[in-house]
């Protein structure tokens, strides 16, 4: 095989996030040459919680970072989740169990901060040279031909690759010129997500040692500990009115203290605690069978966007880098080939968790009959069904599959 890096110029990720830094960790692992563009100026600094299903420590392990990450971890005991009106349990997932450990092998489900990702992200990356990370710098776009590819940059500049990663996000630019009929489908609800200090925390709150989630027309809240518990991760989702264009608006306050007022209290009082001036809209894409154009390739979310009901977009950018890895070592320069073969092995898991996850978006928002309806098939459901109808997304994947 030959390598990539034996060509003059460096492969190049553009964007990043977790996805795209990983995935220079993981080229500079392979001994790629990779040159990593961001736009912000501050490569990972948005910085709230994500989960990490058990399917997610084996491509940590094999970046090099899987002891890093669980230092770095918070475990929950279990993921709960409640109708927000009438305080039902909904389900209810243990994580730290015999069971759990058998049937995923030892692996486990775990809460980090952003920013201790990127920061152990980073940091691995250094030890490899040949990585170079760059901010400040938004690409606007490429063109190629049969041999290399050129990366054009709003500051200018014409940057050369034999490859590109494009991990440029949900509204990906690269994903706009690739395919320009094809744009993000918006959902309606934005997310407005804080991080309080835990002993700011309702005293309930304080005493749980789950993912939290409560759920209802309108809106959910979902909250879970990180750091050790000094610090709780509240994500508040809501849907926007007809009649509000904008979360600053009086009207959005007002109609969001009408839903909060219907809350059970535990609901309602970790919800009054988050800063609802920054919000997400919240968006997904429609799943897309080819990922790549010649020498350039999607991977996470500009891929395969999807909403984070079963919180695993971050999860499926990991994979994505560790499969892609592999394709490029098994195909050496023929990238064309890498990509197809990543594509293939990366698209039915993928759109699978986007059909889920917006499945599961209406279990969780639905009302009247519908919800009455969820809730006794909810309720129906043990502990090993609630495993089962997760095992095809938990079950750590082969790494040659
Ligand atoms: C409220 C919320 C909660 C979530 N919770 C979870 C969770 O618990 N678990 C989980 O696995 N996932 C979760 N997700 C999803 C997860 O955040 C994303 O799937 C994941 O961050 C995707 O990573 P990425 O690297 O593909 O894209 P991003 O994280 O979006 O990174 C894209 C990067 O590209 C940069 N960029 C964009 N355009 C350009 C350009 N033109 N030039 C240069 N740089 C560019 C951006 O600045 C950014 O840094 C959640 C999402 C939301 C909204």
């Amino acid at each position: 095989m030959t390598s990539v890096l034996t060509q003059q110029h460096p492969v190049v990720v553009v964007g990043g996030g977790i996805g795209g830094v990983a995935m220079a960790l993981a080229l500079g692992r392979q001994g790629h040459r990779v040159q990593l563009l961001e736009q912000a100026d501050q490569i990972g600094a948005i910085g709230y919680g994500v989960q990490m299903g058990p399917n997610v420590m084996p491509m940590l392990d094999e970046l090099g970072v899987g002891a890093a990450v669980r230092a770095a971890a918070y475990f929950p005991k279990d993921i709960l989740l409640y109708d927000y009106l009438t305080g039902q349990t909904l389900s209810h997932i243990p994580l730290q169990t015999t069971e759990f450990a058998q049937r995923y092998q030892s692996q486990p489900y775990l809460a980090i901060h952003r920013v201790d990702m990127h920061e152990l992200l980073l940091k691995a990356c250094e030890k490899y040279p040949h990585i170079s990370l760059n901010q400040s710098t938004t690409v606007t776009g490429y063109t190629q031909t049969n041999d290399a590819v050129s990366l054009h940059t709003a500051q200018g500049e014409t940057i050369p690759a034999v490859a590109v990663v494009a991990c440029d996000g949900l509204r990906s630019r690269l994903r706009a010129q690739m395919r320009p009929d094809d744009v993000p489908r918006e959902s309606g609800y934005v997310a407005h997500r804080s991080l309080i200090p835990m002993d700011q925390a309702p005293a309930e709150v304080q005493q749980r040692q789950s993912v939290t989630m409560w759920a209802g027309p309108g809106l959910h809240v979902i909250y879970y500990p990180l750091r050790k518990a000094s610090l709780l991760n509240i994500v508040l989702v809501v849907q926007l009115p007809a009649h509000v264009s904008s979360t600053q608006d009086h009207g959005y306050l007002d109609y969001l203290q009408q839903l909060l007022a219907q809350a059970q209290p535990e609901a309602q009082q970790v919800a009054r605690l988050v800063n609802v001036e920054r919000r997400w809209a919240i968006a997904d894409r429609e799943p897309m069978r080819q990922w790549h154009d010649g020498r350039v390739c999607l991977l996470g979310d500009a891929a395969h966007a999807t909403l984070q009901s079963l919180a695993q977009g971050a999860g499926m950018a990991i994979e994505d880098v560790v499969c892609l890895t592999q394709g490029i070592q098994q195909h050496g320069t023929d990238v064309s080939s890498a990509f197809k073969a990543f594509e293939r092995a990366r698209f039915l898991r993928t759109a699978r968790v986007q059909w889920v996850s917006r499945q599961l978006w209406e279990d969780f928002h639905c009302d009247g009959v519908q919800a009455q309806v969820r809730s006794e098939i909810f309720s129906q459901r043990n502990v090993d069904d609630q495993y089962r109808c997760l095992d095809w997304l938990w079950t750590p994947q082969t790494l040659a599959s």
